[in-house]
């Protein structure tokens, strides 16, 4: 049975979650004493939800002891707070290492609390490295595809190779779970290998049918230290026919850059291979001017954190974005792109390419033809 931990010392908010969560299937605990939430927290409650402001003890205070406690329940926050601090709180919990799931603004609205716990319910899957490296063996890993269209135009002008993981148990597993767990288990050289692999066979197959694509594929920043990749990639796109210069290499940095020297050459060894490089997520972590400053980048990806719900003061740093990018010559990528406002905006921006849920959900290969022929008819 699933539990829900709550503490909040709103009355009425507690029973209102305790309805909430009684009807998606948990079991409701809810209390607004730390040391009873503590003591709950230790039956390890499937997902738990927390209050920012409460007399005893804040929300982030909380946060801190639970991550101490290695706790790994999904996490829930809900505050009438403003929304840029309950995101702030929630990546901070992010950043800890906990679980954490959502962040809802009371008041709260039935049904979105409902979806969310219906969602949160039974994925108790956690995968382990022994699993990932079968899946990597046996090919349980696959990937879908989301087109990027140029904006003026709205023609495809490439896609992103974002990796799946189906596990035998049918559950589909992140990237956002994937990524982490191999970069801690020693698994990201042989995890990347599978994905440049499988998306350049791919990249070459769509090359063969005469779609003029480029392939941008998600590189994390701790495959870098691997000095024979650019060589190996080289390698892979020979064996398929494909042209470097059909291939985008995405860095991500989700692990702290160890070595600045190496990383310069992994990426300028690239770039001389004809590969183009994208600084993805920017404005976020570690895809700072530094590294933009440092490193030999083609392409700059404004993080959709920026994109999504463009208000007044994200609008003020898409366009500062776009603006930096085009005057050190990159193409500049808005991601996250949901609605015909936030596109139209972006062309009076100036931005040059858009993906997003708007243009095309990530789809499977297969799809990938049909979608490029009809945005360019
Ligand atoms: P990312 O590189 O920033 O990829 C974009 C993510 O945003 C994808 O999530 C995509 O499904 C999602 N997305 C696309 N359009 C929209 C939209 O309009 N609205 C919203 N809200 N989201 C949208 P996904 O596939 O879950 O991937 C998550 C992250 O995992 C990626 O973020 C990337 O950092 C990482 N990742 C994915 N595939 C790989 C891979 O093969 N290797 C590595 N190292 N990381 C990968
Ligand atoms: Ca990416
Ligand atoms: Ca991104």
């Amino acid at each position: 049975m699933d539990t829900l931990l709550v503490i909040d010392d709103e009355q009425a908010f507690g029973d209102f979650v305790s309805k909430v969560g009684v009807a998606a299937g948990f079991t409701v605990v809810v209390t607004d004493q730390p040391e009873e939430f503590f003591e709950h927290l230790r039956m390890e409650p499937s997902v738990v939800m927390l209050d920012m402001q409460m007399p005893q003890m804040d929300g982030i205070e909380l946060l801190r002891e639970m991550a101490s406690r290695k706790c790994s329940s999904k996490v829930l926050v809900a505050s009438g707070l403003d929304m840029r601090t309950i995101d702030t709180v929630h990546r901070l919990g992010r950043e800890l290492g906990l679980g954490m799931e959502g962040a809802l603004r009371k008041p709260v609205r039935a049904a979105e609390l409902r979806e969310l716990l219906t969602r949160l319910k039974g994925c108790r899957f956690e995968p382990t490295a022994e699993g990932l490296k079968r899946a990597i063996a046996k090919d349980e890993l696959f990937a879908l595809f989301q087109p990027k269209v140029a904006i003026p135009t709205k023609r495809c002008v490439g896609v992103e190779m974002l990796l799946r993981w189906k596990e035998p148990g049918g559950t589909l597993v992140s990237p956002d779970q994937i990524v982490p767990l191999a970069e801690q288990e020693g698994l990201i050289d042989a995890l990347t290998d599978w994905v440049l692999r499988h998306g350049i066979a791919q990249a070459g197959e769509w090359q063969r049918m005469g779609l003029d694509l480029k392939l941008s594929v998600n590189v994390s920043a701790s495959n870098l230290h691997d000095v024979t990749l650019p060589d190996r990639i080289e390698a892979m796109c020979r064996s398929a026919g494909l042209s470097a210069t059909q291939l985008v290499v995405e860095l991500t940095e989700t692990a702290t850059m160890r070595d600045a020297t190496r990383l310069m050459e992994v990426l300028a060894r690239l770039r001389i291979k004809g590969a183009e490089l994208s600084i993805d997520d920017f404005g976020t972590g570690y895809s700072s001017l530094v590294q933009l400053h440092r490193l030999p980048f083609t392409e700059l990806k404004i993080d959709k954190s920026f994109v999504t719900t463009m208000d007044r003061e994200t609008e003020v740093i898409a366009n500062a974005i776009t603006q930096l990018g085009h005057a050190l010559g990159l193409t500049v990528t808005a991601e996250g792109v949901e609605t015909q406002a936030v596109f139209e905006r972006l062309a009076e921006l100036g931005v040059d390419q858009a993906q997003g849920y708007l243009l095309s959900r990530p789809i499977p290969a297969a799809d990938i033809p049909g979608f490029v022929h009809a945005s360019r008819r």
